[in-house]
């Protein structure tokens, strides 16, 4: 295999970095994420053809089965990936990366590549290798934990442990004491006692620091878990002395703690108490809980929907999960250009937390041919709810629920919402009465301007745009 030399690498490695700040330069806004990502694709396949003609490479066979192999699951459960199963997917991702992190870390202090230079730099190296391993067993097991909550396996429900803020100090504690005597073992036999037990350790952290918070404050753990495996893998950079991956986790690990504050300002949350866990008392978790008797709620069907929009100048629309589940996007698109032809303003609102992802939404909107002009953030849209005609809430619950703003018993409560209430007509396309993911009812459904449009938003956007163009 030909090799390049040493300075070719490191210029290889700065291009691939500029790349992929590029890439998240691109990707913050919707109009420039298709370039964002091809400066990503272009900085991963430099950095890999750098990585592979290193003159210290030895194995590129075995690198290459792996990139091979790992390469064709990658792209086989990519291209069979629902819209719906996404956050999944990434929950997933995350604990490959904290798992690589914890398998370099071993392998690492097992079989040293190279004698240390001098022992303090000996020291430096083990302890790279104690702090990779804590914080890949974190987001390994944070991220399974993360995966389980999101497909429903596990209830979204809180789990809050009796003291279990200690629980979390003395784990820290002892995963910090326990590097004393890791560092003055005499060889990897003696120390690898201690690297198993402090793994444990971290991984019983990770799994009960995401176990300990509730069903509303998942989006901030998504992103959380996201900055923790840039960590990792930054992690793993200095213990292979790789520095394209010291840089490429930093990147991925302060952009996903910028995202982490940022979703929890939108969810008017602390960060420290979303990571110490806590929120959310009631039993969601797969946007299926039970209804809760609030009243009558008022149904209507397309054919009145239809004549009410037809009179109406201002529409605001507000996707949700149920749209993504339903694949409703290019119906409501259709739905747009219908009513924007006959002279009605449209403009969807966009809560940060809608969906199971953030962004979740922008991208169903941008596959959908949405304008990106018409998309505006919640900030944007709440004050001119008032004078619009009519909102249509397309399987969206918790992200409309005014119990948010005024019920300080429910587990939402603080989190701001989309006003839809405000509006002088609000009709909700959900298939029944269930709530959504924080798994508490929605006394918008029963307030007395709203109407509910029972059935698969997909099949209630189609027959609405027949009953509209007929
Ligand atoms: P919700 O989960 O609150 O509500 C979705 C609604 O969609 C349900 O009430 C459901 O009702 C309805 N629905 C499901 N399938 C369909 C369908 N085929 N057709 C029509 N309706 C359907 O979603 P929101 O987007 O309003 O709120 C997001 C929630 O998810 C928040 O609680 C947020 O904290 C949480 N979350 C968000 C993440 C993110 O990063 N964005 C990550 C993890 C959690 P029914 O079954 O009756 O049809």
């Amino acid at each position: 295999m030909p090799t390049i030399p040493e300075s070719a690498l490191t210029v290889a490695y700065l291009l691939a970095a500029v790349l992929f700040i590029l890439s998240l330069g691109g990707l913050s806004r919707q109009e420039t994420a298709r370039r964002g990502n091809v400066y990503g694709i272009l900085g991963m396949v430099i950095a890999f053809v750098a990585t592979a003609l290193d003159p210290s490479m030895q194995r590129w066979d075995v690198v290459l089965g792996a990139i091979v192999a790992g390469g064709a699951i990658g792209a086989f459960l990519a291209a069979r990936v629902q819209m719906t199963g996404m956050p999944e997917l990434v929950a997933l991702l995350h604990s490959f990366v904290g798992l690589a992190a914890v398998l370099v870390g071993m392998s690492s202090y097992l079989h040293p590549i190279e004698a240390a230079a001098s022992p303090t730099e000996h020291t430096i190296h083990l302890v790279e290798i104690w702090i990779g391993i804590a914080v890949g067993a974190i987001t390994f097991t944070g991220s399974v934990i993360a995966w389980a909550k999101l497909r429903g396996t596990l209830s979204g429900k809180p789990l809050l442990l009796p003291g279990r803020h200690l629980l979390n100090l003395v784990l820290v504690g002892a995963t910090v004491a326990l590097a004393v005597p890791f560092l003055q073992a005499a060889d990897p036999q003696a120390g690898l006692l201690w690297v198993l037990v402090m793994t444990g350790l971290t991984a019983v952290l990770g799994m009960h620091l995401v176990m300990a918070i509730g069903g509303a404050d998942m989006p901030v753990v998504v992103s959380l878990l996201n900055s923790y495996s840039g960590w990792a893998a930054a992690a793993a950079g200095f213990v292979l002395s790789n520095d394209l991956l010291i840089v490429t986790g930093a990147l991925v690990g302060s952009s996903g703690a910028i995202l982490s504050i940022i979703m929890c300002r939108a969810m008017n949350r602390s960060i420290l108490n979303v990571v110490f866990g806590g929120f959310g008392t009631a039993d969601g978790g797969g946007g299926g809980g039970e209804a809760v008797d609030q009243g009558e709620v008022v149904e209507t069907n397309t054919e009145t929907l239809a004549a009410e929009l037809a009179d109406a100048q201002s529409v605001v629309i507000v996707p949700g999960y149920g749209m993504a589940v339903a694949r409703a996007q290019h119906g409501v698109e259709d739905l747009v250009d219908v009513l924007r032809k006959k002279g009605c303003e449209v403009r969807f609102a966009i809560h940060p937390v809608a969906g199971r992802l953030p962004g979740h939404m922008n991208v169903l909107l941008a596959e959908a041919g949405v304008p990106y002009d018409i998309v505006l953030e919640m900030d944007e849209i709440n004050e001119d709810m008032p004078t619009t005609d009519v909102v249509l809430i397309i399987g969206a619950n918790d992200i409309v629920n005014p119990s948010a703003l005024d019920d300080t018993s429910s587990p939402i409560y603080g989190m701001p919402v989309i006003e839809a209430w405000k509006a002088k007509r609000a009709v909700v396309f959900k298939r029944g009465m269930s709530s959504g993911y924080a798994g508490v009812q929605n006394p918008l459904f029963f307030l007395e301007r709203t109407r509910m449009l029972f059935g698969d938003a997909k099949a209630s956007v189609d027959a609405l745009l027949a009953a509209l163009r007929s």
